[in-house]
């Protein structure tokens, strides 16, 4: 008989952190649709774009550029006070090592990136709605699915450094432990890095991330640091399994469906604007936009339930595939136990917020797979 696994409890510390936490993501919410509908109800939109396209000199795609970094830098000032204070609370639970200097460095490499990926998409939609005002939105989705593959591929090697060191793992014993575990699963890997988080972070993590040619696994110092090589190749063996069951695949698809639908409405609701209220000149009047901005938040909004019961049952099939990938589930076990201390998760959050919030399943829940399936195996 094993020992039980550790404490169930959560601690208060854990629990507010992670109330805070989950109260800053609806304040984010809140903070973009009130945005976008404020634009909307004060005709402020309006304003930008006028200015836009006085500053462009009259150049629609210019203006289209101008009108985007407008709405940025709005964004911006206005969640100002929500990311400083994320911050803070990072270092108030003794999560984070980041200097301020180095924070607002990354706060402005972070925001110059959303701007050139919002000034492409937005760029690319009024051209699709100058081309083709009926089917806009249909060419609208095929862009941003090809966008969506190609920034996964890229992320790897384009944006992921921007913010982190990355280093070929110098460990040639566990790199090739984690080389035959990914050989096993069938996947060909092109590199195991090791990952910098240290320098700004103490939670641990580890990911097999990117596409093709830039897929690898990474690995964060601060897991190499605490953890023995069967824990990390526990924690390995879960993201294989989310390749063996071809989850990225999966959720290719269900993004396509997803933004299908959100275009599709979209385009009903910008017409609504246009034709029944009139609060537009035309579809391709880029006032417009922070309509469709709205469409796309509230959608993702409701959607999340829905996505993170999908999530979750990703999870589960990723961990059972770890039970069998490795020698015993000790690992797992003592993995899970470390890594939801080092992070401060909640071992058991409410059942109401693991629906509506989680991506993963409650830890003890894992933990009691884990358990449970080593149960079977010995019976048989
Ligand atoms: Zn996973």
């Amino acid at each position: 008989m094993t020992a039980p696994s550790t404490a169930t409890h959560d601690s208060e510390a854990a629990r507010r952190y992670n109330r805070i936490r989950r109260e800053l993501s609806l304040a984010d919410f809140l903070l973009g649709a009130g945005m976008f509908l404020g634009l909307l109800a004060t005709g402020l939109t309006g304003h930008l774009r006028d200015f836009a396209l006085f500053a462009a000199g009259q150049n629609y795609t210019l203006a289209v550029f101008f009108y985007v970094l407008q709405i940025a830098l709005l964004a911006k000032a206005l969640g100002m006070g929500l990311s400083y204070y994320r911050f803070r609370l990072e270092h108030e639970y003794h999560l984070s090592n980041q200097k301020v200097k180095s924070w607002a460095w990354d706060e402005f490499k972070g925001w110059l990136l959303g701007l050139a990926l919002a000034t492409v998409v937005v760029e690319l939609i009024y051209l699709a709605i100058r081309l083709a005002p009926q089917w806009w939105w249909v060419m609208a989705w095929a862009v941003f699915i090809a966008l969506f593959i190609f920034f996964t591929q890229v992320a790897p090697i384009a944006v992921f450094p921007l913010f982190y060191k990355f280093v070929p793992l110098e460990d040639e014993d566990l790199k090739q432990r984690l080389l035959r575990l990914s050989e096993r699963a069938g996947t060909r890997v092109r590199g195991v890095y090791e990952w910098k988080l240290s320098e700004k972070s103490r939670k641990a993590n580890a990911g097999l991330v990117g596409l093709g040619n830039t897929r690898r696994i990474i690995l964060a110092d601060t897991l190499l640091k605490d953890y023995t090589h069967d824990e990390i190749e526990a924690v390995l063996a879960h993201e294989l399994g989310h390749h063996v069951h071809k989850h990225i695949l999966q959720s290719i698809v269900v993004q396509v469906g997803i933004t299908f639908a959100g275009f599709w409405a979209a385009n009903q609701v910008l017409r609504y604007a246009i034709e029944r209220q009139g609060m537009f000149l035309s579809l391709s009047d880029f006032a417009g936009l922070p309509l469709l901005a709205l469409v796309s938040t509230v959608m993702s909004f409701l959607l999340m339930p829905a996505l993170n019961a999908y999530s979750r049952r990703k999870e589960r099939q990723a961990d059972r595939y770890s039970f069998t990938a490795i020698p015993s589930i000790g690992p797992f076990v003592s993995s899970m136990n470390k890594l939801c201390e080092q992070n401060l998760a909640e071992r058991e959050p409410s059942p109401v917020v693991e629906w509506f919030f989680h991506s993963h399943p409650a830890i003890s829940k894992r933990v009691a797979a884990a358990e449970a399936w080593a149960r079977t195996q010995r019976a048989s």
